[in-house]
């Protein structure tokens, strides 16, 4: 809703493939033809990561070529594009590099108290300015903000790999108790519990360890997960196995 009211904008969902991706075809198909009586279509706004996988570099070519071609601008929502970074061994440029604007969450995996950044041209950046001021965002002595923001992108990046270890070893030990578990690729663990998640949520509660209720669970890593919080939630999904 926030973005109609506050930018008037229409969005055109698309269903996600597997991967993570929007299939390109779907996606112009879904361009609107330029009549009056449709809302013009500007922008396309991937994620990456999306649901804790890594978009193909390839893929990301693909989708600029299409916007490049059909005009639109491209946005990245990379709230967790440092985990995609340190997943394929690059430097975030080399994904941000296909992108009119980005957007990067400071507070998530990398630990900042609060905080996201939005990068683009100069122009844009004086747009959104205008626009924070205009939503109440604007922050004075935001400095002590920023210095834990850059804290975190000077030291807390390439430790987003020892997340993504934890989520591999809390994914392997859920899996060897049998529970099915998808593919990891970063920080984000999706186990199938089915209409155990209430009971579950319940026993894990009981012993500290805070989950939601989905049948289809999340977990994610973090810089306040330790190694050790990995053992403690997989002995108790094992205690919770055998009760
Ligand atoms: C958290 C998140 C955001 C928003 O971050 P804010 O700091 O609340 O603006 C945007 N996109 C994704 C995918 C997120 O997970």
């Amino acid at each position: 809703m926030k973005v109609a009211v506050l930018g008037s904008i229409q969005p055109q969902p698309i269903e996600g493939e597997a991967d993570g991706s929007l299939d390109l075809a779907k996606v112009e198909a879904a361009i609107k033809q330029d009549d009056f009586h449709f809302a013009r279509t500007r922008l396309l706004a991937l994620e990456n990561t999306m649901q804790g996988k890594v978009l193909p570099q390839a893929y990301l070519q693909a989708a600029r070529e299409l916007t490049t071609r059909r005009g639109l601008a491209l946005h990245l929502d990379g709230a967790r594009l440092y985990n995609a970074a340190v997943k394929l061994g690059v430097p975030a440029r080399q994904i941000t590099q296909y992108f009119d604007s980005v957007s990067v969450c400071l507070s998530k995996g990398l630990g900042a108290p609060v905080g996201s950044v939005l990068c683009g041209s100069a122009e844009l950046i004086g747009r959104a300015r205008r626009l924070r001021k205009m939503v109440g965002g604007g922050i004075r002595q935001a400095g002590m903000l920023a210095a834990a923001g850059l804290y975190a992108l000077e030291h807390q990046v390439q430790r987003l790999a020892d997340d993504h270890a934890n989520a591999e070893r809390l994914a392997a030990g859920l899996r060897e108790l049998g529970y099915t578990v998808e593919p990891v690729q970063t920080n984000m663990v999706y186990v199938a519990v089915a209409e155990q998640a209430g009971a579950l949520q319940a026993f894990c509660a009981a012993r500290g360890i805070k989950l939601s209720a989905a049948p289809r669970l999340r977990m994610v890593t973090h810089l306040d997960i330790a190694a050790a919080d990995i053992e403690q939630v997989i002995a108790a999904f094992a205690a919770f196995c055998v009760s």
